[in-house]
């Protein structure tokens, strides 16, 4: 089903099989998306796991989107992306070739079994707010600007990578 063109973000995180090549290709994917136009993608950072520390650091980003897919629509498309990366799962948090989580989909907020949106951690995140701060820095979350949650998560370590 698709709908009038809305603005969604995707955050990215990848910590196997060359994490960095895993994101550059998955961007170029979000750009082939039926309906949808990438609109934006932030640089790429580096961060220590949450949960197991005895896995490698995540590299992140975040990216913008413009689409007419519904946003179950636009789960399935994330969801067959990560599977295309051979996504293993052996436990919670563990380390994966590439997740692939909608952050924000217009101001909707969603809540059904499939589907949270906004995306229940992005406010305790660094490795989410700060691309997300590169791509749209004067988005409000819940009623506040970007700024305040990322004070509070600056004690998250965070590394910008180079572009490339
Ligand atoms: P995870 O691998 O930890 O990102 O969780 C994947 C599961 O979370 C899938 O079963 C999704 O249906 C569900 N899920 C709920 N909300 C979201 C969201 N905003 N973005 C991506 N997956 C989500």
């Amino acid at each position: 089903m698709s709908t009038s063109p809305q603005l969604a973000y995707v955050g990215l995180g990848s910590n196997l099989e060359s994490p960095v090549e895993q994101l550059r290709e998955a961007l170029k994917e979000l750009a082939t998306l039926p309906l949808s136009r990438l609109l934006a993608a932030s640089s790429l950072y580096a961060s220590r796991p949450v949960g197991p520390q005895d896995q490698p650091d995540f590299i992140n980003a975040v990216a913008a989107l413009e689409t007419c897919l519904s946003p179950l629509a636009l789960l399935d498309q994330l969801q067959a992306l990560e599977q295309q990366h051979r996504r293993r799962r052996q436990r919670h948090w563990g380390p994966r070739t590439l997740d692939l989580d909608l952050l924000l989909y217009a101001n909707n907020a969603i809540d059904v079994p499939r589907l949270q949106v906004p995306h229940p951690q992005m406010t305790a995140r660094a490795f989410v707010l700060l691309p997300l701060a590169e791509i749209a820095p004067s988005l409000n979350l819940f009623q506040q600007p970007l700024s305040a949650w990322l004070k509070r998560v600056e004690d998250q370590g965070l590394e910008r990578l180079p572009d490339a």
